[in-house]
């Protein structure tokens, strides 16, 4: 939660798929981190969210439309 990957300015996520909002954990909700799977079209694949978050809580996976 130290929404680096929340950076407008591009240098994280240069499209800014992700975003803050309530996430659903066991038994609970509450405020976290999501990416805007709607926009996934808009992913360039440049693997920026990986390598810049720095807990590493970032996993890219293959996707296919
Ligand atoms: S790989 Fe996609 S989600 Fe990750 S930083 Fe690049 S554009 Fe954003």
């Amino acid at each position: 939660m130290c929404e680096e990957c929340l950076d407008e300015d591009g240098k994280f996520c240069p499209k800014n798929l992700f975003f803050k909002h309530i996430v659903k954990t066991v038994g609970k909700e509450e405020e976290g981190i999501r990416y805007k799977f709607s926009e996934i079209g808009e992913c360039q694949g440049c693997l920026k969210c990986e390598f810049s978050c720095p807990e590493g809580a970032i996993e890219p996976v293959k996707y296919e439309a």
